[in-house]
């Protein structure tokens, strides 16, 4: 059977069409410009990139063009073979802890937390009634960016303001990231070949976020109510005292959304290097003795390793270290660097064996304390699997 999964933006909508069980990828894609001039698509099919100009005025119109190219590319020879579509959802709030199937219901809720993530959760919705209005039969699920953190206790989930604000606005932790975390915490167990253990898992991106989980179960995680909390990220300022908030905005004039704006997109390494949200242009900025690019590495690679170390002592200990995402996967130099500053853990690097991009590896000696490895993330298949698994119970 073939699953869908979607990620739907205000303009985009993103797509990888899985044959279930055996998780091969049938197609691949995006959809860009969604509702705006110049649209257009993209497609992975058998090895092949191709893109296409073409008319997008809404999701609905997203779809059906899908539905045209698994058709036109015998990928399917009817609808009815999809059998399940899986929208990735990044707030689920304290409603949701696991995946769901979109019942209006469920799509009330969602549209309820809105204000949680007013770029996320309105577009989710946008294409999971595009979706049913294209292909009825098949079953809509949602997946949570927060449901997996969801098992987080009181005392690591609340944050030390009024209890009223907690009780009254939902302020409190929430957590993202949470599907990519299950993801290589899964890979991680199956690799260990045993499910009671403790891992730290780095999902190191653009965004970026640590969580701390026991037995598969979340037990504390970096971001906050918002992904804006943790760690330096491209351009998100992450932890830091509340009050350089209050302070800045009197002394700059600056209003809430603007204050918003400054500490999300134009902070993180961004912010410190004044050059770049990406740490490629980082690390080049470093090799020409840029000083504020050292600056910021060094800032953003003390932070992950700060996280790695609270969460070693609040686990009582670690059976492997996880990097992934974007940075995780592929930055050669933030890994070496974390790991170096985490010597004291007992933690050794196979500098040949970090020599490595995008692929599984473990990274450290064999006569490391705690081995450390890459675990490249899929989301897209673990959306697919939870929504093969709700198929599956009819
Ligand atoms: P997100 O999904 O949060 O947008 P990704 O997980 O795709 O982010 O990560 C994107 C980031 O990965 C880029 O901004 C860049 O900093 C980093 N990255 C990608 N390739 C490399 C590389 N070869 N070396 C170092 N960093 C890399």
């Amino acid at each position: 059977m073939i699953i869908l999964s979607v990620n739907a933006g205000s303009s985009s909508l993103k797509f990888t069409g899985f044959e279930m069980p055996s998780e091969d990828i049938l197609i691949s894609g995006v959809f860009e410009r969604i509702g705006i001039d110049n649209s257009f698509y993209t497609i992975k099919l058998n090895g092949e990139k191709i893109r296409k100009e073409k008319s997008l005025p809404d999701h609905k119109v997203a779809f059906q063009i899908l539905i045209d190219e698994l058709t036109n590319n015998k990928i399917v020879s009817s609808l009815d073979e999809i059998k399940g579509i899986g929208h990735r959802i990044v707030q689920g709030g304290a409603y949701f802890n696991k995946t769901e199937i979109a019942t209006d219901e469920v799509i009330e809720k969602i549209e309820e937390l809105s204000s949680l993530a007013p770029l996320h959760n309105p577009a989710a919705i946008i294409g999971i009634k595009a979706a049913k209005d294209v292909m009825p039969n098949a079953l809509q699920t949602v997946v949570f960016d927060t449901a997996f953190h969801q098992t987080m206790k009181e005392e690591e989930f609340m944050y030390a303001v009024p209890y009223t604000w907690y009780k009254e606005f939902g302020i409190r932790k929430y957590g993202a990231h949470g599907t990519s975390h299950k993801y290589v915490s899964q890979r991680m167990n199956e690799i260990l070949g045993r499910m009671d253990t403790k891992l730290i898992t780095c999902h190191i991106g653009n965004g970026a976020s640590i969580c701390a989980i026991e037995n598969g179960k979340c037990v504390d995680t970096s971001m906050g109510l918002t992904p804006n909390a943790g760690l330096i990220m491209g351009s998100r300022c992450g932890d830091m005292d509340a009050t350089v908030v209050t302070y800045a905005m009197e002394k700059t004039g600056m209003s809430p959304k603007e204050m918003n704006d400054v500490l999300n997109k134009q902070s993180g390494l961004l912010g410190i290097s004044g050059i770049s949200n990406d740490s490629r242009d980082i690390e080049d900025g470093i090799k020409n003795g840029n000083e504020r690019c050292l600056l910021a590495q060094n800032m953003y690679v003390k932070r992950i390793v700060e996280y790695i170390a609270k969460y070693y002592v609040l686990l009582g200990g670690c059976d492997a270290i996880i990097f992934t995402a974007g940075v995780g996967e592929n930055s050669v130099m933030t890994r070496k660097q974390v790991l170096d500053k985490l010597a004291i853990l007992g933690i050794k690097v196979d500098n040949e064996a970090n020599e490595v991009r995008g692929i599984e590896q473990k990274i450290t000696t064999d006569d490391s304390k705690i081995p450390a490895y890459i675990i490249p993330t899929n989301e897209e298949l673990m959306i697919a699997k939870d929504t093969y698994s709700l198929v599956l119970q009819g």
